[in-house]
């Protein structure tokens, strides 16, 4: 798949998760769009959605039941003005019955979408089996959905969308191929990427979607830094980012991002409250994620919060106040290191565990912020190399199924690996590092499949069974 633009691996939705929220509310916009070009829509009377594997196990917590009602409903991840999704799902759960085409249909949620806990996919750890009742048949259709938004049919190949787009000029399966077109052509990894971008939008336009995503990550850290109360799903996890920020620069004014930015950069901050600074953006990304709120997937919901904090870092304390082509640059080397891992190993938890979202996610920030600091190719490989290499195995267990403990701390975690990284990379000559991006790929793969299941998105084990907590599951 050397087709995997930037802008696949950053989409813009809305939280918790983007394999349990934003695939399946994709995977039913798919489905109806489907059924309407078959033009099945006329005899619809009924649809169902029946969720399997790790979609059953913790879709609940992950919210794949609203994203399954939103999309039945017409909404877009993209678009959806996301205070207004309770009063949405409120008004279904008394309607029971939704617009779908011309035809109002009767659709229960409490009925019509159904966990089965107990039956996994043999294919795919995240299946979803869309019913379109037709009268008096039944039409059944299997779609999986694979990590980041990504979504596919069960009959057809992982990597068919973006596959029809034309070849780019540096097709990049591997790191060692990146590495040889910035050698051959002077290119940092920026350039390489960009020069791939341009076979499918002109330049302008790749700058206009990276500075659109930019404003949209800055947009959850503004608003998760201001948003006070405590998380939805029952576990009762306070939002802390705005005390964070305000313990760390008292009266800080949290309307205006930009002002936000310049109030940090002038306080001189020591070392420690840099630490707390990148925490908070991270953790504030994350709250507002575990809220439903708007956020970017980088690569995923789970981990949204890793790209925006190294960002809001090299914001708020890179040497000059950082500029539209800095965050162009920087969002298109880290694209292009989260597309080698979805190209050679996966960027989804229910098949990897966490070392594929935030283990990810650090090392997309990683070859980013390298990128920014003035590291080599090389070196920008390095870095997202150690930044994996410090994720290896680690599970996804998150606690009622929901994506708050360990998520949100993690994100912080995530980030700050990325910037030790990336800083270590700099200052080292990749000639003499031991271990390459494209293995530790292969490394991140190798467990991933060795993993056991418990550890892969189930809430079946470690801490979502030490704390013994079931808000997510309660009703399945
Ligand atoms: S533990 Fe990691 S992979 Fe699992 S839901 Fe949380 S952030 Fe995502």
């Amino acid at each position: 798949m050397p087709t995997i633009s930037t802008f696949d691996m950053f989409k813009v939705g809305v939280g918790p998760s983007s394999s349990h929220t934003l695939g399946p509310w994709r995977i039913v916009q798919r489905f109806l769009r489907e059924l309407g070009e078959a033009g099945h829509l006329a005899n619809l009377v009924g649809l169902r959605f029946e969720l399997l594997g790790s979609l059953a196990l913790t879709g609940r917590g992950h919210a794949t039941d609203k994203a399954v009602c939103l999309a039945v409903l017409g909404e877009d991840p993209e678009t959806i003005a996301v205070d207004s999704i309770e009063q949405k799902l409120t008004w279904l759960a008394g309607a029971r019955s939704a617009r779908v085409g011309d035809r109002e249909i009767p659709f229960d949620p409490t009925a019509d979408i159904r966990f089965q806990r107990n039956e996994r996919h043999p294919d795919h750890a995240n299946a979803m089996r869309c019913v379109a009742v037709l009268g008096d048949r039944e039409l059944v259709r299997t779609y999986f959905s694979v990590g980041g938004g990504f979504i596919t049919a069960e009959d057809e190949p992982e990597g068919d969308a973006t596959g029809a787009r034309a070849m780019p000029p540096h097709p990049v399966r591997h790191a060692k191929d990146l590495l040889r077109y910035c050698q051959e052509t002077g290119l940092p990894v920026s350039g390489v990427v960009m020069a791939n971008e341009k076979t499918w939008f002109h330049e302008e336009e790749v700058q206009r979607r990276a500075i659109a995503i930019w404003n949209t990550m800055r947009e959850s850290a503004r608003r998760g830094c201001r948003i006070e109360g405590v998380l939805p799903g029952g576990l009762n996890v306070k939002r802390r980012a705005p005390a964070f920020l305000r313990d760390i620069v008292p009266d800080i004014q949290r309307e205006d991002i930009e002002r936000l930015v310049k109030t940090v950069r002038e306080a001189n901050l020591p070392f420690d409250q840099i630490v707390r600074v990148v925490s908070c953006y991270a953790i504030a990304v994350n709250e507002e994620n575990a809220a439903m709120g708007r956020v970017v997937t980088a690569p995923t919901n789970g981990a949204a919060g890793v790209i925006p904090a190294v960002l809001m870092y090299r914001a708020c304390f890179g040497p000059e106040p950082i500029t539209e082509d800095e965050v162009t640059r920087f969002l298109l080397t880290a694209g292009q290191v989260g597309a080698l891992f979805k190209q050679n190993a996966t960027i989804s938890a229910a098949m990897g565990g966490c070392q594929a979202e935030i283990g990810v996610s650090s090392a997309m920030a990683a070859a980013g912020l390298a990128e920014l600091i003035g590291a080599s190719p090389a070196q920008v490989l390095m870095a997202a190399e150690i930044a994996m290499e410090h994720h290896l195995g680690m599970t996804c267990d998150p606690v009622g199924g929901l994506v708050q403990i360990p998520c949100i701390e993690r994100n912080a975690m995530g980030a700050l690996k990325a910037i030790a990284a990336a800083t270590l990379a700099e200052q080292s000559d990749p000639a003499f590092a031991r271990v390459s991006l494209d293995e530790v790929i292969e490394v991140m793969w190798d467990t991933a499949r060795e993993m056991n299941e418990r550890y892969k998105e189930t809430s079946l084990g470690g801490l979502a069974v030490k704390l013994s907590v079931t808000v997510g599951l309660a009703e399945c």
